[in-house]
């Protein structure tokens, strides 16, 4: 074999849980490891290590990103009380990806891994549909309280330089919740910013939607910052390159979404995003094939797979099963971080490297050896699936060959 190809600056690698955990290790050491002198900055976020660190290493690890510029995160769990029991930990954090995401702001852009061959669910969808998701704030950034029984709520603002101003949230006549949520204009505009810049890129029409007509107030101030960001900074630019813009109530998006060709920059809030790209991913096939990248601001960015830690697999890969789980997105967030590192080190081989492992995992899907999510959508059906480690080793088989 030829020399590893070398790399100038290391990436910061979010080693993560269960499943995922499994197949990151296989990633790395079946398809990485054997042609590239692999630098990483390493940080374990694996749910025993946050607890032992008191969650201290999941800022740490979103610091290293906006150090050095690009970061790949396996999936995580998010601890709730049943994970605290499975698990036995001391106590329970918020979700990483919500602590990574409030650190490096910016948007996440979700979008699908189209191959040959495989059909989702809706046929009319021609082109991927990509989801440009907000990354900070809102419900994941919220204060909630459970309400014991009648009383008054308010929303109490207390000025720095002094006063104060309250709005009725609600008299209650008896128990129930109370939820507080917020966002920062900055962190809006960095969204419609990052969202017209890749749009700008990729050559999409950019789709804002929201709820302006209910949330008149919070929606209507995201809706008035991402019209004048487009209107002063970009208007032109996208004129001239012939990228359209235009915002609409998220319930007519998801309507236009469902009808459409796809071929869009759809721009949404943080939940709109969560759900909605959910739902892209499960509509386009599997969400295993689903890429994610954040955009901060600051320049830096990380990739991940849209996925969570395939739980269920990796109980069944506990007893000794050879599970079938789709290791394609895990292998996508390596390639972009890799390839974002070779663009940012000008390194071409390394470029070449990552172009040559998302083809070679391509045409193994193209030429039929999958995994099971996929052979349920695949056209013609593959002969036998595959399990993680035989499709692993058949893309590793293509990639030395290419
Ligand atoms: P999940 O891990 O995404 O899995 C949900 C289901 O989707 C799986 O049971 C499986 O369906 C299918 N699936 C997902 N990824 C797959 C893959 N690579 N290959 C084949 N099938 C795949 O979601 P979850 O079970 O709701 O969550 C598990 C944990 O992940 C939770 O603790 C959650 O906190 C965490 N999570 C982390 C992230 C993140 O770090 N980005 C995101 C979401 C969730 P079948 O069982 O039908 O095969
Ligand atoms: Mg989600």
């Amino acid at each position: 074999m030829t020399a590893r190809i070398g790399m100038k600056n290391p990436v910061v690698e979010l080693d993560g849980d269960e499943m995922t955990r499994v197949l990151w290790a296989l990633v790395k050491e079946q398809l990485i490891l054997p042609y590239v002198d692999l630098k990483t900055e390493y940080y374990d976020l694996g749910l025993l290590n946050r607890d032992a660190t008191g969650d201290a290493v999941t800022a740490e690890s979103a610091r290293a990103i906006l150090r050095l510029g690009v970061g790949v995160k396996c999936a995580t769990v998010t601890s709730n009380a049943a994970r605290k029991a499975e698990y036995n930990l001391k106590n329970l954090y918020p979700s990483p990806n919500a602590t990574i995401r409030g650190i490096l702001d910016g948007t996440v852009f979700r979008k699908p891994i189209v191959v040959a061959g495989i059909t989702g669910a809706i046929p009319a969808w021609k082109r991927p549909i990509v989801i440009g998701r907000h990354a900070y704030g809102d419900v994941y950034k919220n204060a909630e309280m459970a309400i014991p029984g009648p009383g008054r709520v308010e929303l109490v603002y207390t000025p720095r330089e002094g006063g104060e101003r309250r709005q009725l949230v609600a008299e209650m006549e008896g128990p129930g919740i109370v939820q507080g949520m917020h966002n920062l204009d900055e962190s809006i505009k960095n969204f419609a910013r990052s969202c017209f810049r890749y749009a700008l890129d990729e050559k999409l029409p950019v789709w804002f939607a929201a709820k302006d007509t209910i949330s008149k107030t919070y929606d209507g101030r995201f809706k008035e910052l991402f019209n004048r960001i487009y209107e002063i900074e970009f208007k032109e630019k996208c004129e001239a390159a012939g990228v359209d813009y235009f915002y609409t109530l998220i319930d007519d998006a998801v309507a236009r979404v469902v009808k459409g060709e796809g071929g869009v920059l759809w721009a949404c809030k943080n939940y709109d995003g969560d759900v909605m790209s959910d739902m892209v991913a499960g509509a386009s096939g599997s969400l295993a094939m689903m890429t994610s990248v954040l955009y901060s601001p600051r320049g830096a960015v990380e990739y991940e797979a849209a996925h969570g830690t395939v739980q269920q697999h990796y109980y069944r890969w506990q007893k000794g099963e050879r599970t079938s789980t789709n290791p394609v997105a895990l292998i996508f967030a390596w390639t972009g971080a890799l390839s974002k590192r070779a663009e940012l080190d000008h390194t071409a081989d390394l470029e070449a490297f990552a172009k040559n492992l998302e083809a070679a995992t391509r045409r193994t899907i193209e030429e039929g050896d999958m995994t099971g999510d996929l052979a349920r959508l695949a056209s013609p059906a593959p002969a036998r699936i595959l399990d993680s480690w035989e499709f692993i080793d058949a893309i590793a088989r293509r990639l030395m060959r290419s």
